[in-house]
């Protein structure tokens, strides 16, 4: 498999002043033609240090994609800092400078002597006529390694990667199309720490990959398969969805797209069930969210402020006595600055619970928290686990 790395050039890139956005890019293109990307370096407009990074890439990586530094300024550094590694003097391209030229003519301008300089390229360098720019861009094979340098626009270069990289590289390095097929499965309320200790070892898989991403109250696995067809993609990562399914059992609400609400909404389709919910300090949202899902299965209201634990119960009872559903839930978030705390009471004729739950997360995350918190409730009720 062809490992490249990415080498951005520019010190207004170090200063902070403009974001890379050509990595982002490259790496996606490399990642749709299956090339591996081990690393991304930013690198100010230095010819030495240029070289010097462009060097150690190469004794790691076959390819190596440069951007910036390609303009007719003497601070534009890429053309020299290539031509040092491969220990080639710059040659004048005529046909480049005549491009150059066509490109100036168009707009009714005349080409500077500076702008002459970018028809020199690393001698026993491939050219690459740029249609959108005036920055001819090239490429240096030697071996099985190959520097790439294309233009720090980010226009520029992502007419010739789709142009001219992407094929290249292909052909140059065998590669075949391949896709990179994403699955999520979805977990509540078990930390990121225990699913880890439960699939920890799937952790280690290189293709398909498994990964954890955490959030309040929720921890998302991510498995990952790389594969000539999305269908041998899903083949490959079927049985490693088969052991994590088995393993995390009930805590798993859904798969991919899922919400936890369309989750709980679906549960409540099946049991064919109501929910009477009294939301206090969380803004309405477990209500809006059912609602959205199922608006005949959900009644209730929010309330804003503080109230006690006797008043909620009392509430909840009125409620009830309406509306006569399956459960009864009623959740009360207060927020001090440094402090979440969340009181859940779940009243069902075969069950009445009460819980105090304290956040110890960022407090802005409180509030999601205390929502998932609140719909997973719902779902252990029904689920009984
Ligand atoms: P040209 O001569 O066509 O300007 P160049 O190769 O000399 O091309 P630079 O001068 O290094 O390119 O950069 C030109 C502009 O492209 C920068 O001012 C910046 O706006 C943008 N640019 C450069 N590098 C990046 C990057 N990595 N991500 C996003 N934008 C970039």
């Amino acid at each position: 498999m062809a490992v490249a790395e990415i080498v951005t050039i520019g010190t207004e890139l170090l200063l902070g002043e403009i974001h890379d956005t050509n990595s982002r890019y490259i790496a996606r293109v490399l990642r749709d033609i299956g090339v591996d990307l081990y690393r991304l370096t930013t690198v100010g407009d230095n010819v030495q240090r240029i070289t010097a990074t462009l060097q150690e890439a190469l004794m790691r990586a076959d390819i190596v994609i440069t951007t910036g530094g390609l303009g007719p300024t003497v601070d534009d550094p890429t053309r020299e800092a290539v031509a040092r590694v491969f220990n080639v003097p710059l040659v004048y391209h005529e046909e480049l400078w005549q491009q150059i030229q066509e490109w100036f003519s168009r707009y009714n301008r005349t080409p500077t002597e500076n702008n002459k300089r970018q028809a020199y390229i690393p001698a026993n360098g491939i050219a690459i006529k740029n249609d959108v720019g005036t920055a001819p861009a090239f490429a240096f094979e030697l071996g099985t390694k190959t520097v790439i340098s294309l233009p720090g626009v980010p226009r520029e270069m992502e007419y010739l990667m789709q142009h001219f990289v992407r094929s290249y590289l292909k052909q140059r390095y065998g590669l075949k199309e391949t896709v990179i097929k994403p699955w999520v499965i979805h977990t509540i309320f078990k930390s990121e720490s225990s699913i880890d200790e439960l699939v920890g070892d799937l952790e280690k898989l290189s293709n398909p990959t498994v990964g954890l991403l955490a959030h309040p109250g929720q921890t998302d696995i991510r498995v990952t398969a790389k594969a000539e067809s999305a269908a041998e993609a899903e083949k490959m990562m079927e049985p490693v969805l088969a052991i994590i399914r088995e393993k995390l059992g009930n805590y798993i609400y859904g798969e991919n797209e899922t919400t936890l609400e369309e989750a709980v909404a679906d549960i409540l389709a099946q049991n064919d069930a109501t929910v009477t919910l009294i939301e206090v300090g969380t803004k309405g949202e477990i209500l809006a969210k059912l609602k959205a899902h199922t608006p005949e299965r959900v009644h209730g209201e929010f309330i804003d402020g503080k109230i006690s634990v006797e008043t909620l119960k009392a509430l909840m009872a009125d409620a009830q006595n309406q509306q006569h559903s399956t459960l009864a839930l009623g959740i009360m978030l207060s927020s001090e600055s440094d402090k979440q705390d969340l009181t859940l009471i779940l009243q069902a004729p075969d069950a009445e619970r009460m819980q105090q739950r304290s956040y110890g997360g960022p407090p802005g995350d409180g509030q999601i928290w205390a929502v998932n918190s609140a719909l997973d409730a719902i779902r252990r009720y029904f689920l009984k686990y």
